[in-house]
């Protein structure tokens, strides 16, 4: 028995069967180098016949989950025809490399430079270029991929590609575990909205594992058991079931409103960090959007989308909210996250920098071009635009001034969207009266709040433990927007991560937030809490909290609301 702990990529339990996926290897000795005109043809060809492939595995992926899931092989396509990567393939063709060396060089290059970003989102998509760059390789040395099994398994792998998911039949693949990866891998992504156990990251030793072996993992708590005893089987087999009626219990309760015992709703809204996790975010129950983060657009690319691109991207969000308000936020990039078409990589300290609406304001055509679009789609649903990193009233009476113009220009009625500004500097907080009243809403960015306040990087492990939500202090400064807000008749949401957890919520809703966005998979259970919460006994534990000695007193007063 041997035991792996590795992160919680998607929850529930599956014990079974352990099938290992060999990752691909080229053989380049079984290959001939042609002539230079040989090898550009074997390169377009391969190009082109991925690119087939590729399409064809969009429509069958469109088909078993959906229009959402589906977009990576979008993307994937776009990688594989991408004119920058061709040109490189082709100069190294020519100057005598073969056809898989310079296919090769060609994504390797631009997969680095995204691995290097120190993000896991971009690095999830260097992922993607390398599955790419090993169809297209596939294709030129004539490898087939290995067979799978034909009854249901447990897959093992260094990292799971898209491709590689999508070739297995999803009522076979009982769950997942990636000795790398991340939770916004795309393999863990589509584990999550097949509703398949996965956990991600757990190091090396899965090669050591022999296909058959039984294997338990658990996609909540990040664990995986290889061929566990008979006492580990059955205590995961009792946690399977518990599992069970957890999912049971909280998908009953998923659906409708999230009232108070006295009354109070709380809107429960999900965040969007892609295309590809719409539908999730919908079938969680959630009631609408209170982030749509716009940088997956713009990420990853060697240039910005246009205005059409935009424009049908955001309608596709509006519309798959239906009735419900989305908040779409402006791209939130600068030299934290850098894209090669703005070149801030000279900041010395990139949280403090050019970024975010300041970014926006300082390129205008960007942000223009992009206000343009939203403005647009706004007659798909209900829009609300936001901004992140507002400092200050007066770049948020630039950029209002801006949105009345463009409206103008569309013809589309000024007031038939809604615009607020991230709360994630404490200058804006300090100064979120005023911002109120500029504004029809207001949302607490407490990733980025927290470690302003606390100057502590929310990039660096050692000071992850400086910022607390519960700080007498910071929880003064969440109260005082909320009134802020409340007093110049906008409504406060919350769309960092605390909003996810149930103690800083009870927080949160006392503090006086009208709504909370979150990841998708919290939605019911934070749902499930509110409507166990009487606002007016959450309000005394503020009071106490408030007047209390510390961080550790004031969790302790809330502790009360979520035990149990
Ligand atoms: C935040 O800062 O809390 C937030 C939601 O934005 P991001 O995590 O994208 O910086
Ligand atoms: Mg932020």
């Amino acid at each position: 028995m041997d035991s792996m702990t590795g992160r919680a990529a998607s929850p529930g339990i599956a014990i079974g069967p352990a099938h290992t996926l060999a990752g691909p290897s080229f053989e380049p000795s079984a290959r001939e180098q042609g002539s230079v005109e040989e090898e550009a043809a074997a390169f377009k060809g391969a190009v082109s016949s991925v690119e087939t492939k590729i399409w064809d595995l969009h429509a069958q992926m469109k088909e078993r989950v959906g229009d959402e899931e589906a977009a990576i092989f979008e993307a994937h396509a776009m990688f594989v025809s991408d004119p920058e990567i061709e040109r490189i393939a082709l100069e190294a063709v020519e100057s005598g490399r073969s056809a898989p060396d310079a296919v090769t060089e060609a994504f390797d290059g631009f997969a680095a430079m995204l691995a290097a970003l120190d993000d896991p989102y971009l690095a999830a998509r260097a992922t993607d270029l390398v599955d790419v760059r090993d169809q297209v390789l596939a294709e030129l040395y004539g490898v087939a991929a290995d067979p799978l099994p034909s009854d249901p398994f447990v897959l093992l792998a260094e990292d799971v590609t898209p491709s590689q998911t999508a070739a297995i039949d999803p009522a076979l693949l009982l769950a997942i575990v990636c000795e790398r990866g991340s939770e916004v891998a795309h393999a863990a992504i589509l584990a999550r909205s097949l509703g398949i156990p996965a956990v991600v990251g757990v190091g090396d030793g899965l090669q050591d594992v022999a296909d058959g072996t039984v294997v338990a993992v658990d996609g909540r708590a990040g664990e995986v058991v290889i061929d566990p005893s008979p006492e580990r089987l059955a205590e995961m087999e009792q946690r399977a079931a518990a599992e069970q009626e957890r999912r049971r219990r909280l998908s009953e309760v998923a659906a409708g409103p999230a009232i108070t015992q006295d009354g109070k709703r709380i809107t429960v809204a999900a965040n969007v960090n892609g295309p590809e996790l719409l539908d999730a975010a919908v079938a969680s129950g959630a009631e609408g959007s209170g982030l749509v983060r716009s940088e997956f657009l713009f990420l990853g690319r060697p240039t910005a989308p246009d205005l059409d691109e935009q424009e049908a991207i955001y309608r596709r969000h509006l519309e798959a909210f239906g009735d419900d308000l989305v908040v779409i936020r402006t791209l939130d990039i600068g030299a934290d996250k850098p894209v090669p078409y703005i070149d801030r990589s000279d900041e010395p300290n990139p949280a403090l920098g050019l970024r975010g609406l300041r970014l926006g304001l300082a390129m205008g055509e960007l942000l223009e071009t992009q206000l343009r679009a939203l403005i647009r789609a706004s007659t798909a649903g209900r829009l609300a635009m936001m901004f992140p990193m507002v400092s200050s009233v007066a770049e948020v009476h630039q950029v209002s001034a801006m949105i009345d113009e463009i409206a103008a220009a569309e013809g589309v009625d000024r007031s038939s969207f809604q615009v607020g500004t991230m709360i994630e500097v404490p200058a804006a907080a300090l100064a979120a009266d005023r911002i109120a009243a500029a504004l029809d809403f207001l949302s607490l960015g407490t990733n980025d709040l927290l470690q302003y306040v606390f100057a502590a990087d929310r990039q660096v492990a050692e000071v992850a433990n400086v910022p607390d939500l519960f700080d007498p202090g910071m929880l003064r400064l969440i109260q005082f927007v909320a009134e802020s807000a409340h007093a110049n008749d906008a409504w406060l949401g919350v769309c960092g991560e605390a909003a996810s957890d149930p103690l800083s919520a009870a927080a949160l809703v006392a503090a006086g937030v009208d709504e909370l966005s979150m990841s998708p998979v919290a939605v019911a259970e934070i749902k499930d809490r509110v409507r166990s919460w009487r606002v007016s006994e959450l309000e005394a534990a503020l009071a106490e909290a408030l007047g209390g000695p510390d961080g550790a007193h004031a969790r302790g007063v809330f502790e009360p609301f979520v035990s149990g």
